[in-house]
């Protein structure tokens, strides 16, 4: 959204003469069509285990390829089909296509996951559980293969349904993922109610830490997010690591796993191929990247 600055200093934001607001408009009526005729598309980010840099996940991230504007990148699109029903589709989408593709990699020896990111708005949906269940079905990929990352706005906007929703998703064996920790307003309590895997360390403390200035305090903020996601039984993955020097740092101060630009920019599916043959190379089980992916 465009903007505008009034003069106090205060930017505010007009609808009525936003001159992107048609283009976002017919961006959503083409949506649905995007969805029913395979317009869109995953790329993949894998995850890597901190102490060996072994591919442990993969984050399917979306993109559509649009037949008159191009390739868009999901922050032109997803936040508007969160603001409607569209998100549900558009994730059943993203479940199905990346289950699938998961379930041909593990056949051919890949032993990680798959994360999918899901909006709040999905995540309390009613049709969410049969959703997860038949591309789960459909696709053959394990559950304990699927990881759910969900944002803390997603859980504090209605705490006891997610804590359901959450809870029955762990009980099939979905692992759960925290997105962007530490962006948002997250209380520790609820934290600490929630069946949760895993904490994504927002980006913006990775920025801090590999900006010129940073401060000691920046690592200090990282050391204590460590400290809490340890504390309470989580793993912790630093995302956004843009320099292999921060990536050695956060795995001293005991990180988990690392995703980042410095490892692998998010992946076309030919390309996820591969690097997890490359890390995986058939008949070559004694890799010990091969025997032990769980992390
Ligand atoms: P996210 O889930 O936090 O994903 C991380 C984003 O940071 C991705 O952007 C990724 O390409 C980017 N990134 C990864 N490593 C680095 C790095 O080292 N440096 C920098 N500068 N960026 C890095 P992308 O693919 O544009 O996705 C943006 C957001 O869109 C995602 O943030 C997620 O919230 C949302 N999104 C993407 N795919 C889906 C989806 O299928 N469903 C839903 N609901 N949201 C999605
Ligand atoms: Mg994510
Ligand atoms: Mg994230
Ligand atoms: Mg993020």
């Amino acid at each position: 959204y465009q903007a505008k600055d009034d003069g106090s200093g205060v930017r505010t934001y007009a609808a009525e003469d936003d001159p992107h607001d048609a283009r976002r408009l017919s961006l959503l009526a083409d949506l649905p069509a995007a969805i029913r005729e395979d317009q869109l598309v995953l790329d993949y980010q894998p995850k890597v285990r901190a102490s060996d840099g072994a591919v442990v996940s993969l984050e399917a991230l979306v993109r559509w390829q649009h037949p008159e504007r191009g390739l868009l990148s999901p922050a032109a699109f997803i936040e508007l089909a969160e603001r409607t029903a569209l998100i549900a589709p558009l994730t059943e989408w993203v479940l199905r296509t990346a289950t699938r593709q998961t379930a041909s990699w593990r056949a051919d020896g890949f032993l990680g996951t798959v994360s999918v990111n899901v909006s709040a708005r999905v995540l309390l949906d009613s049709t969410f559980p049969a959703m997860v269940e038949s591309a789960l079905a459909d696709s053959g990929l394990p559950a304990t293969a699927l990881e759910v990352e969900i944002t803390e706005t997603a859980v504090a906007a209605d705490l006891d349904r997610a804590r359901r929703v959450l809870g029955w998703l762990r009980s099939l064996g979905v692992r759960i993922a925290i997105d962007d920790f530490g962006a948002g307003y997250t209380c520790l309590a609820h934290l600490r109610l929630l069946p949760v895997d895993q904490l994504k360390i927002d980006r913006s403390f990775i920025q801090a830490l590999e900006s010129i200035d940073t401060q000691p305090s920046d690592e200090a903020v990282v050391r204590s997010l460590l400290l809490l996601a340890h504390e309470l039984g989580l793993d912790v993955v630093a995302e956004g690591v843009e320099d292999t020097a921060t990536g050695s740092r956060l795995f001293e101060l005991g990180c988990d796993q690392i995703q980042g630009f410095a490892y692998y920019r998010p992946l076309s599916p030919s390309a996820a191929t591969a690097v997890l043959s490359e890390a995986h190379p058939r008949g070559a089980g004694q890799d010990p990247r091969v025997t032990s992916a769980s992390c």
